[in-house]
């Protein structure tokens, strides 16, 4: 009978030192059995990947795209061995793949290249002869073979990834916390474990600044109904499961909140008012992976112009800013951006049959004079742009006003 496949992915934190990554290595070996062979995803150890970004500052401000991923992405090749190594020296036989050896094949765009296939044949092959198989998250190859990478925070997708190509059901992510809470744990002293969370809602709060699990990796794990098992690297306890979930179990109008810190606004200002301006604008950030948010367009008195805003992480802040002033030139509009703002966002599917949620979240942030700036809903989340220096407060605001804790 052909074995069970376990996926499992350790993080940065998880991976951290080399006493780290042999306490990795003798967690899995208990697991390994007649009847389950195991592939370990593994992120860069620590910091590392912040100290190669650093690294290329020092060099340009503006480094070539294939370069930048060859160089980010090596902090993944040496846990990924670190951790092969570790299982050899407890007997148990183990092999190293980078994602290139793996199969792992994106499209040809760098730093934030997308996953389309993975070639299993090498994967299943080591499987196959008892080999524990590690490896790199983060990283695959393009159409040319140059090394790309898959946005920050991606050894999540990778993983996932991994779990689909090889047929699992399940995708365990161990990580420095102990399941997904109902916001960032370490902002939030009283913030509470959740037992479950449903694929949407997950990937609202993962897009809306829960770090805690890369967006595409939920996306991933919903298309291909694979349950994530989000857990402690460092202790034996459940974690929580992100999953389908029926709404009429939901009984709280928010299950969870974001923030995020990073965001940006882009303004254009007086841009003609005519068809097709719109679409060639976001067409240009989309052909470049850029992700918006909070899109607002407004027509001016004299109704020649408008003026269009929109928001985006800080990290394409530089990017975004060259497509559009390029832009403007030709329109012969102006470009202003502000990246003093956070987004704030209450998410839970129990918001659909629970009209009010809204109201409420504004007159919360109301009454603590918070200021919203703009305001963006889905059937399941409402995200308010507010001032940066207002975060913290806002975040226990809202815990508290939805009953969270
Ligand atoms: P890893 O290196 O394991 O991928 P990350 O740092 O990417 O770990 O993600 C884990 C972190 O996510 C936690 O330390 C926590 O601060 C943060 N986080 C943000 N929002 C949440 C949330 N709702 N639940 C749990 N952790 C969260
Ligand atoms: N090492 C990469 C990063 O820091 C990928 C990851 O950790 O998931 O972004
Ligand atoms: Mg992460």
């Amino acid at each position: 009978m052909a074995k069970q496949i376990v996926v499992q992915k350790f993080g940065g934190t998880s991976v951290g030192s080399p006493e780290k990554i042999k306490a990795v290595a003798n967690r899995t070996a208990n697991l390994l059995s007649n009847d389950k062979s195991v592939v370990i995803v593994v992120s860069a150890m620590g910091n590392t990947t912040n100290q190669l970004v650093e690294l290329t500052k020092e060099i340009t401000q503006n480094p070539n795209p294939r370069e930048y991923d060859a160089l980010v992405s090596t902090g993944e090749n040496i846990s990924a061995s670190l951790l092969a190594m570790s299982f050899q020296e407890i007997g148990i036989d183990a092999i190293s793949l980078t994602g290139a050896q793996a199969g792992i094949q994106t499209q040809d765009l760098h730093a934030k290249a997308k996953i389309l296939t993975i070639k299993t044949d090498r994967i299943k092959k080591e499987l196959d002869s008892n080999k524990v198989v590690v490896i790199t998250g983060f990283q695959g190859i393009n159409p040319n073979a140059d090394i790309t990478t898959i946005g920050r925070g991606g050894s999540d997708t990778s993983a996932v990834a991994l779990a689909a190509a090889l047929d699992c059901s399940e995708c365990e992510i161990f990580t420095d916390v102990d399941g997904v809470y109902t916001t960032d744990p370490r902002k939030v002293k009283d913030a509470k474990k959740l037992n479950e969370v449903s694929y949407e809602e997950m990937l609202e709060m993962a897009s809306l600044g829960a770090t805690v699990l890369h967006p595409r990796a939920v996306e991933c794990a919903k298309e291909n109904k694979i349950t994530l098992h989000v857990r402690s690297s460092f202790e034996l306890i459940e974690g929580t499961r992100v999953k389908e979930v029926n709404q009429l179990e939901v009984s709280k109008p928010v299950t969870g909140v974001a923030i995020n810190e990073n965001e940006a606004i882009i303004s254009m200002i007086r841009v003609p008012n005519k068809p097709g301006i719109a679409g060639d604008i976001f067409k240009e950030l989309a052909d470049n992976g850029i992700n918006v948010d909070m899109i607002i367009q407004n027509v001016l008195e004299d109704k020649k112009s408008n003026n269009i805003s929109f928001s985006i992480h800080e990290d394409d802040l530089e990017q975004t800013l060259n497509i559009t002033k390029s832009i403007s030139e030709k329109l012969n509009c102006s470009v202003l951006h502000d990246t003093s703002i956070a987004k704030i966002s209450c998410v839970g599917i129990g918001m659909i049959s629970k009209p009010g949620t809204a109201a409420k979240m504004f007159s919360a942030l109301g009454r603590e004079s918070i200021n919203i700036l703009r305001i963006t809903t889905s059937e399941i989340k409402i995200s308010c742009a507010i001032e940066q220096k207002d975060a913290h407060k806002a975040i226990e605001i809202l815990h508290k006003e939805f009953d969270l804790a």
